[in-house]
């Protein structure tokens, strides 16, 4: 049998855009006001009362927003960030960005994540922050190790870059009080403003921090900016706001989120049926009643080649992520971390996002087994 993939199986990821998006920027283009606007403040309260806090704070990417989380919890240079090695570059990127050290942790081989004894075994008295990064949209709860953390005076900031819309118990991510969460809305997270991140504060204060560095340290009322020449930068600052235009995608994806979660949820549990015939073949588990899964990865023997074997057959299969610490960028902070290493020579990602059908995955997994097969793996 050979097995040519329709169009949609041939991407690893792909943004989905139900419909109203083009003429929600149309109407921020013909209101000639394209940056900070009215429209990012609605984008940061609808977020805001998703999730059921009481802020939320709107910047220009997942990174911008792990950046100014980090700036507002006071961390910088001679301090050191717990953070798993597998994950995107991003998250290891915003330690640097603020001179702080990434101290990379190894994660549970069954959910590619950090655990409470990870985090506990990586400990130093340099430790400023930890990063747990919500795999594939899993929730992490530390809260069994979050009074230790609270007296070593150690900030939790979550990567939940894949997570937007998981719950953790009945509430979303992002409410937990205790910790500074990060989102993304770039192209192809489950929620996509085109690009964009949000942050979700501990504190009015840290809302304030962040609020007063995504737009440059300029401090601007409506009547100074009327009646003199002169503006007043007081603190530093980055162009870090997210525009209207991004602002007003987001909306119309916040609207329609619902159907987001549905078809996350079943075409990981159609995945989930169809892979579970193949020997060989361990699917990475979560909890799809808790989560909205943003990937589909397997486990599998002869990684390597079954990747380029898919690949020349069309199929969008990825690796998410080649482990951070054996970059070349981060030499400086390797470790030795088993299981991180062993995942990222088994870890394959298979297409996963909302233009997929039934027939993409029968195919998908079908090509999976031939790949197997002809590699020897199975
Ligand atoms: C996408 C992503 C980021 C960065 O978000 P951007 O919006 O692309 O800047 C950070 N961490 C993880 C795990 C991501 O997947």
């Amino acid at each position: 049998m050979t097995v040519s993939a329709r169009p949609d199986a041939r991407r690893n990821a792909s943004p989905y855009l139900y419909g109203p998006e083009a003429e929600a920027i149309a109407r921020v283009l013909e209101g000639g006001q394209y940056g900070h606007t009215d429209i990012t403040e609605e984008f940061e309260r609808r977020i805001a009362d998703f999730l059921s806090v009481p802020d939320a704070v709107a910047v220009a990417s997942g990174t911008a927003a792990l950046h100014t989380a980090l700036l507002a919890a006071g961390i910088g240079p001679g301090r050191e960030v717990i953070v798993p090695s597998m994950t995107f570059c991003a998250t290891v990127m915003a330690i640097l960005a603020v001179g702080a050290t990434p101290r990379f942790v190894d994660i549970d081989p069954a959910t590619l994540c950090v655990s409470d004894q990870l985090v506990m075994d990586a400990l130093t008295d340099k430790t400023a922050a930890v990063m747990p990064v919500l795999f594939g949209g899993r929730p992490i709860d530390l809260s069994a190790i979050q009074e230790e953390l609270d007296e070593r005076g150690i900030v939790v900031i979550e990567d939940a870059a894949h997570a937007f819309g998981s719950r953790h118990d009945t509430r979303r991510v992002g409410a937990n009080e205790a910790v500074l969460t990060c989102f993304s809305f770039g192209p192809i997270k489950n929620l996509t403003c085109g690009q964009g991140g949000m942050v979700i504060p501990r504190t009015p204060a840290e809302a304030d921090t962040i609020r007063r560095i995504r737009l440059l340290g300029v401090v601007q009322s409506q009547g100074e900016r009327a009646n003199t020449t002169s503006y007043r930068v007081d603190s530093f600052g980055l162009r870090y706001q997210l525009s209207g235009l991004n602002a007003a995608i987001g909306l119309v994806q916040l609207d329609a989120f619902q159907a987001a979660e549905d078809t996350r949820r079943h075409l990981w549990r159609t995945y989930c049926d169809a892979l579970a015939p193949l020997d060989g073949v361990t699917l990475v588990d979560l909890d799809v009643d808790q989560a909205v899964p943003h990937l589909c990865q397997v486990r599998i023997p002869h990684r390597d080649a079954v990747f380029a074997d898919l690949r020349s057959r069309d199929i969008g299969v990825g690796v998410h992520y080649p482990p951070n610490h054996t970059q070349p960028a981060f030499a400086a902070w390797h470790r030795f971390l088993p299981a991180t290493e062993q995942a990222g020579q088994e870890i394959l990602s298979l297409p996963f996002h909302q233009h997929l059908n039934r027939t993409d995955i029968d195919l998908v997994v079908a090509a999976l087994e031939q790949a197997l097969k002809s590699v020897g793996g199975l």
